[in-house]
């Protein structure tokens, strides 16, 4: 249950402290040595494509400092230890050019990607550091103005804050993560995988929904379980696994595995096209062009299906 979920795992000591302090913030914009995560629109930079898989374009020297100099937002990502001295990390905003690989000079040396198409692909640490880039920036994106007046808001604590412009309100906006359940129901031989409409063929994976306010997780749980196929799922029964942050947007996901006595599912909902119940075995033993498809290897919804399975 320890096995960092993809998305997870960056390392990186986020250094609060040095957030705050204008003067190490400086430092680490002046320093060739910092490394920048430059994001575009909610794309990652990585190289250019090549055989051997996504590799991240990591910015650093004369040049790159002159680069963050074209960044609409910067953002102190946190340090990574190293023997002799710590390395910045600073995500960097272009989405304000059109062009930005032109506006880079990285034109066919590097390209912005979803991070949904590249992540499982990469290294566990960098994967999780491009997450953390995109997940902030896309904050910095939506909060440009004032939830409470409307003045804008502008940035400060190293990019980890916003604060309104207007002297009579001066509220203060810090980022936000949305909670949101992910559960594999099961009665110990079988489980539930429902289907969304437009998902890709075969495709199933287990229930999710968002936390709503004034809900436990647990209760969350169950009433998602509930709504999306109609059954009852008791709240004794209900385990965290685990979690993973999942910034497509802005989410993080919750992960349990959630017993319940096995009755005949419904789809009240449009939510769902479908939801049934599959054998362990059913599972254990997919073909590769078989209907029934499992969620893609960086999802934590496989992780709740894995860790399952291999309990049986
Ligand atoms: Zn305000």
């Amino acid at each position: 249950m320890t096995r960092p979920n993809v998305y997870s795992g960056a390392g990186l000591d986020r250094a609060d402290h040095l957030r705050g302090d204008e003067g190490a913030m400086g430092r680490i914009l002046r320093d060739p040595a910092t490394r920048f995560v430059a994001v575009w629109r909610s794309q990652n930079l990585v190289a250019a494509s090549s055989a051997e898989g996504p590799t991240v374009s990591w910015l650093s020297g004369e040049n790159a400092l002159a680069m963050a100099q074209r960044a609409s937002e910067q953002v102190f990502l946190g340090l990574e230890a190293a023997q002799s001295a710590a390395t910045a990390y600073v995500a960097l905003d272009f989405s304000e050019h059109e062009m930005p690989l032109e506006a880079l000079a990285l034109d066919g040396l590097s390209e912005f990607r979803d991070l949904r198409e590249v992540g499982a692909l990469l290294p566990q640490r960098d994967g999780s550091i491009l997450a953390y880039a995109r997940g902030l920036m896309h904050w910095h994106r939506h909060h440009r103005f004032c939830g409470r007046c409307g003045a804008p808001t502008e940035s400060r604590k190293g990019g980890h804050l916003r604060v309104c412009t207007r002297p009579s309100c001066g509220h203060q906006h810090f980022p936000r993560t949305d909670p949101a359940v992910i559960m594999l129901v099961h009665d110990g031989e079988a489980c539930v995988l429902g289907r969304r409409p437009g998902w890709p063929p075969g495709l199933h994976s287990t229930l999710a929904g968002f936390v709503e306010p004034g809900e436990s997780l647990e209760e969350a749980v169950a009433r998602e379980v509930l709504e999306e196929a109609g059954l009852q799922v008791p709240l004794a029964g209900i385990r965290y696994n685990s979690s993973q942050p999942w910034p497509f947007p802005a989410s993080l996901m919750l992960g349990f595995h959630a017993r319940a006595e096995r009755a005949p599912l419904t789809v009240y909902d449009e939510e769902l096209e479908s939801a049934n119940w599959y054998s362990r075995d059913t599972l254990l033993n997919l073909g590769e062009d078989d209907e029934l498809r499992l969620p893609r290897g960086d999802s934590i919804a496989r992780r709740l299906i894995e860790d399952w399975l291999a309990e049986g």
